[in-house]
C-alpha cells in the first residue's frame, strides 16, 4: 500500500489541508476554463486581494499583482525600480541569485555579503549613495536565517530616497511587517501558502510605481506585460495583462479565507509553538544541532540543522515514516536537513516528527 508522505520540504511542501477540497470545487464550477475578462475572474481576484489586505492588514496604497513566481518578480523589480544603482543584502543562496539578476540586467550591484548562518544588519551596510533599490531577504530559505521584522523597519530612516523591497517567499504568512516601511513584499505560493507552485504575488507600493513611470519617461525600457503600470492599469480592474493561472488565484483566495477564519494570529501562534518543538529537538539531540547559533536570527519557518554530515541517512530513515525531509541547499546537501515549519503542517505532525527524529542517533 502506498503510505501518505508528509512533506516538509521548504517549497514545494506539504498542501493546506483544504486545498484538495478547493480543487474539486473548481472543478465542478469549471475554473479552468472561464475567461480572465470574466466577471466571474475579477470577482476571484478581488477576493484573493481582500483576503490578502485584512490578513497583512495592507494599506491601501499598496497594490496586490500577480505573477508567474518569485524569481518572475526579482526580474520585474530591476527593471521595474532601478535605472543603474542597486544594492542587495546576501546571506545564502536565494538572496545571491537575486543580485546576480541586477549583474546580468547590467546594473551597478553592490553586495554585503555575510557568511551562511550570519544575519544581516542594518548598520553594518557599506554605503549606499545613489543606490535606488535596497534588496533584503526576510528568510533566507537555503540557510534559515531570518532578517527580523525590527530590523527591516530601520532601514527606512537612514535610506529614505531608496526602494526597500523585502523576499518574504518562505516565511508568508508569519511575519509582521511595517508596510509605512518598506515598498515591496513579495512571494510564491507554494511554500507557506500550501500550495501547488506556478503563482507569484507581488505586493507594491505607489513608490514603486512612481519610480517605474520616471524610467519610462526617461526613455528606459521597463519591460513589455508585465511593466508595473500596465499591471497597475489591469489591476485596477482586477484582471491581468496575459491569461493567468486562473486556477491558482482561485486556489489562493480561498485557502486565504480559510487561513483567516482560523485566524492569522492563531497560525502565528501555532508556528511559534512548532518552532518550539522544533528548537527544542535540536538542543537536546545527540547528533543533530542548530545550524543558526544566534536565537535573534534563527528562522521560525524554516529549521536548519546540522547533521554532521548524516543528512543523507536521515532523510531515508525519515522518508521510511513517510516524512519527507530537505536536504541541505547546495554545498551543505549532506551538512543539513531543512525542515519546513509552514501553516499546513499540523503541530501533531511536528511533534511525531521530533519523536522520530530523537530515536536516531
Ligand atoms: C523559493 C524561493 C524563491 C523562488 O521562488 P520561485 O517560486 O521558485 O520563483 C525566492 N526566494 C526565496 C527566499 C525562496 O525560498
Amino acid at each position: 500500500m502506498k503510505m501518505n508522505k508528509i512533506y516538509l520540504t521548504p517549497g514545494p511542501s506539504e498542501l493546506y489541508f483544504t486545498v484538495g477540497d478547493h480543487l474539486r470545487t473548481a472543478m465542478k464550477l469549471q475554473i479552468p476554463s472561464i475567461s480572465h475578462r470574466s466577471s466571474l475572474f475579477t470577482d476571484i481576484y478581488s477576493l484573493a486581494e481582500n483576503e490578502l489586505r485584512g490578513m497583512l492588514d495592507l494599506p491601501s496604497n499598496w497594490h496586490v499583482l500577480f505573477t508567474s513566481s518569485a524569481t518572475e518578480i526579482w526580474e520585474r523589480l530591476i527593471q521595474n525600480c532601478v535605472e543603474k544603482k542597486t544594492f542587495h543584502a546576501v546571506n545564502g543562496e536565494f538572496s545571491s541569485r537575486f543580485s546576480s539578476f541586477s549583474e546580468k540586467l547590467g546594473k551597478e550591484t553592490i553586495k554585503y555579503q555575510v557568511a551562511p548562518g550570519e544575519g544581516i544588519f542594518v548598520d553594518q551596510f557599506p554605503d549606499l549613495e545613489g543606490v535606488e533599490m535596497i534588496a533584503l531577504t526576510h528568510n533566507e530559505t537555503s540557510t534559515g536565517v531570518i532578517m527580523r521584522e525590527d530590523e527591516i523597519a530601520k532601514v527606512r530612516a537612514l535610506y529614505p530616497n531608496s526602494l526597500i523591497v523585502v523576499d518574504a517567499v518562505s516565511s508568508m504568512p508569519y511575519p509582521q511587517f511595517d508596510y509605512s516601511k518598506i515598498d515591496s513584499v513579495y512571494f510564491s505560493v507554494q511554500k507557506g501558502m500550501g500550495m501547488p507552485a506556478g503563482l507569484g504575488v507581488w505586493l507594491v507600493n505607489e513608490r514603486c510605481i512612481e519610480k517605474s513611470e520616471q524610467l519610462l519617461a526617461k526613455g528606459h525600457s521597463i519591460g513589455t506585460y508585465h511593466a508595473l503600470p500596465e499591471m497597475i492599469e489591469k489591476a485596477l480592474k482586477k484582471q491581468t495583462s496575459e491569461t493567468p493561472n486562473v486556477l491558482g488565484i482561485y486556489l489562493l483566495a480561498n485557502v486565504l479565507k480559510d487561513m483567516n477564519v482560523r485566524g492569522i494570529e492563531t497560525i502565528r501562534q501555532e508556528t511559534n509553538y512548532k518552532a518550539a518543538v522544533l528548537n527544542h529537538c535540536l538542543e537536546q539531540h545527540p547528533v543533530l544541532s542548530h545550524f543558526v547559533k544566534n536565537p535573534d536570527i534563527r528562522s521560525k519557518t524554516v529549521i536548519v540543522a546540522d547533521t554532521n554530515d548524516r543528512s543523507a541517512e536521515y532523510i531515508q530513515k525519515l522518508e521510511a515514516f513517510g516524512y519527507v525531509l530537505g536536504a541541505g541547499y547546495s554545498h551543505f546537501k549532506n551538512k543539513h536537513i531543512r525542515i519546513a515549519n509552514f501553516p499546513a503542517h499540523s503541530k501533531e505532525q511536528i511533534e511525531l516528527l521530533v519523536d522520530k527524529l530523537m530515536e536516531i542517533s
